[in-house]
């Protein structure tokens, strides 16, 4: 099936400003359009019809990663994954989690910017506009019924970035910008638990930079998938932690990717590592306090029992990470 892309008019501004305010010019139905590696598939199959794509490519502000004055990683949103994932300046797990997304020609495209607002997926939607009309729009696609759960009324498309649970545990932030002004969020208060509107930005407002703190962190990422290029997360745990100098954990994060419409924080597991040492019996205790409230719909191209049954896995290869990991 041939999908071709409809017309629309496509503008590159040089500065942020410009941007913004093209983005709020009423006139115009625009999106803002990274590395399009997403968007434009998604236009192809009629899931978004903009009349003006507001492409970042010549923003040269945004692209980059620098150190501020108070010795954060400042990740520019137009940084292309394939420049992330070889950068010695950001915190290795960034640029391991960026070497896994998708495959080297789309990671010299994908921009960061475009990842972490990445929209939800699902079976049911990701698939041309003939084929969700034959099945029966879905709740995300204007029907009345979510496919994945009939009886619910919410959708459950999952949040599948995988710097999104990365940027989480680093406890990371991220810049927006309109002509509204600007506004400093944790990297956690830009997603919702909800498949339709999981971002909590408006669609004014540019993501222009990332902010990771610097210091004393072991941190780790670990990815389900089918294949080892190519493939989205099937399932994603990065975790991250501190420990004093007798290896008692002082603070921990652990996030669930790639299970929900948002990154999961397993907050409980991550009390529960704290003030403790490391062994695999509390790795194992962690691991099952984790996966506990995890619970994966059946909308990927694997079954919901399987990821559901890899949480604790994966949970446990991470934190083990995290003790191999001398600093
Ligand atoms: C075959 C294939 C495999 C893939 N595998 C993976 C994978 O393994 N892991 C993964 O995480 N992703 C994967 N992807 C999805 C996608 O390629 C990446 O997530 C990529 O990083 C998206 O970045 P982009 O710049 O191309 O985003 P775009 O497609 O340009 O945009 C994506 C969304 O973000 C918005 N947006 C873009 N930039 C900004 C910004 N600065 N501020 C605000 N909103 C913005 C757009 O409006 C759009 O809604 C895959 C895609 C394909 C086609």
């Amino acid at each position: 099936m041939t999908m071709r892309l409809p017309n629309f008019e496509y503008v590159a501004p040089a500065t942020v400003d410009e941007a913004a305010r093209l983005l709020s010019d009423p006139g115009r139905s625009s999106l803002i359009v990274g590395g399009g590696t997403d968007l434009f598939p998604k236009i192809k199959r009629r899931q978004a019809a903009p009349t003006t794509l507001v492409s970042l490519s010549g923003v040269d502000e945004m692209r980059g990663v620098r150190f501020d004055s108070a010795g954060n990683c400042v990740i520019g949103a137009s940084t292309l994954l394939a420049d992330l994932a070889v950068s010695h300046q950001v915190p290795p797990v960034m640029a391991i989690a960026a070497a896994s997304i998708a495959s080297p020609q789309i990671r010299n495209t994908a921009t960061v910017g475009g990842n972490l607002c990445l929209d939800t997926r699902c079976n049911y939607i990701d698939m041309p506009e003939t084929w969700r009309e034959a099945s029966g729009h879905c709740l995300k696609d204007g029907g009345e019924v979510c496919w994945v759960a009939p009886r619910g009324n919410r959708c459950w498309a999952i949040n599948s970035s995988d710097l999104a649970p990365v940027a989480v545990a680093l406890e990371g932030s991220v810049r927006l910008t309109s002509v509204h002004g600007e506004r400093l969020i944790p990297v956690e208060d830009l997603y919702h638990d909800d498949g339709i509107a999981c971002h909590t930005k408006s669609f004014e407002e540019i993501l222009v930079e990332l902010l990771l703190p610097s210091g004393g962190t072991r941190a780790t990422y670990r990815k389900l998938r089918r294949r080892g290029s190519i493939d989205f997360p099937l399932l994603g745990v990065a975790a991250s932690a501190r420990f004093d100098e007798a290896g008692t954990c002082v603070s921990a994060r652990m996030v669930i990717g790639a299970a929900a419409p948002a990154p999961v924080r397993a907050t409980e597991a991550e009390e529960f590592l704290i003030g403790r040492q490391f062994t695999d019996e509390v790795i194992g205790e962690a691991a099952g306090i984790a996966s506990g409230p995890v619970r994966p719909q059946d909308n990927t191209d694997t079954g919901s029992r399987y990821r559901k049954w890899m949480v604790p896995v994966l949970v446990g290869r991470a934190l083990s990470d995290l003790v191999a990991d001398d600093g």
